[in-house]
């Protein structure tokens, strides 16, 4: 069987859902590709994301076409017996790292989130040894909320001290840095920032405490770091500053509505303020918007 493997959002970082539909494939001894133009395919695989990414519109060759992934409002898992393939990295030459989940789902339901909805309640998914690669130190865990979970917790634990550098990239909940979570927490290497999520003004004082229960147990401030959603701009711009204050370094996510799409202009510039790094540091949002103008 030849399959074809189309990202829809683009290669900017490995999809694992492709990765794991290549090794399953392949074990079966189907031949497995990104998809050419010139090429007739048995099947071939769409995955896409991202909701505001655009969709694929060039005509492909296949007998068979599969779509899936939350850009395309499909919040299926993959079969069970594709879900528990390792991941084919060979077809991401250029990451170095593996990339996997401790848990999925989470105990929150914010209203802006999709992750409620698309995989529920938080439960257990692999133990980080299964995740990581053998030709690899460095893993990105994508956890929603792994510090809301025992075994994520355990997880964290048992992950302290090992020769692995790590990045929880979805951000951790700061309600849930406790003194004890700081600890196991600064027991692990960090690939770069230790990621927080800053979403409501409610969560400042929050942060505050979990920044210093993270210092008292050892970790560098200059590795504190967070997700700033980005609807009502000035209360975005409270957060900011706020954050800064504190030595934390903010990035704007101007927030997309999963039915009506793009941000407004406002939160785009107001993004591009924040995470253009010397722009942040040197010019403040009244002028940046007026320069605009
Ligand atoms: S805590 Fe994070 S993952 Fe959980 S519902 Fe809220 S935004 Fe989504």
């Amino acid at each position: 069987m030849k399959v074809g493997l189309i990202s829809v959002d683009g290669r900017h970082f490995p999809n694992l859902a492709l990765m794991r539909l290549s090794a399953w494939h392949k074990q079966r001894g189907d031949d497995v590709e990104w998809w050419c133009g010139f090429t007739r395919y048995d099947r071939v695989y769409l995955s896409k994301v991202f909701t505001f990414t655009p969709d694929f519109d060039t005509v492909i060759e296949a007998d068979e076409i599969v779509t899936g992934g939350t850009g395309y409002k499909d919040y299926r898992n993959l079969p069970p017996e594709v879900e528990k393939t390792a991941p084919d990295y060979s077809i991401y030459p250029q990451y170095p790292w593996a990339v996997g989940f401790l848990t999925r789902g989470c105990v929150r339901h914010c209203p802006w989130c999709i992750v409620p909805q698309k995989e529920g309640w938080i439960r257990p998914a692999a133990d980080w040894e299964d995740i990581k690669r053998p030709d690899s130190r460095e893993i990105i865990f994508l956890d929603n909320n792994v510090l809301a979970s025992d075994f994520g917790l355990e997880q964290i634990e048992r992950m302290g001290g090992e020769n692995v550098w790590v990045d929880f990239n979805q951000g951790l909940d700061a309600r849930l840095i406790t003194p004890w979570t700081a600890e196991l927490l600064s027991d692990l290497r960090w690939k770069r920032f230790v990621r927080l999520s800053c979403d409501t003004s409610e969560m400042l004082p929050v942060i505050e405490q979990a920044t210093a229960y993270l210092l008292e147990a050892g970790i560098a401030k200059s590795r504190l770091w967070a997700y700033v959603l980005v609807k009502d701009v000035a209360d975005a711009h409270q957060r900011v500053l706020a954050l800064r204050n504190m030595g934390i370094l903010p990035f704007a996510q101007p927030y997309r509505d999963f039915e009506k799409g793009e941000p407004t202009e406002e939160q785009k510039a107001f993004a591009r303020w924040v995470n253009r790094r010397p722009v942040f540091q040197s010019c403040a949002w009244e002028d940046y918007r007026k320069s605009r103008r």
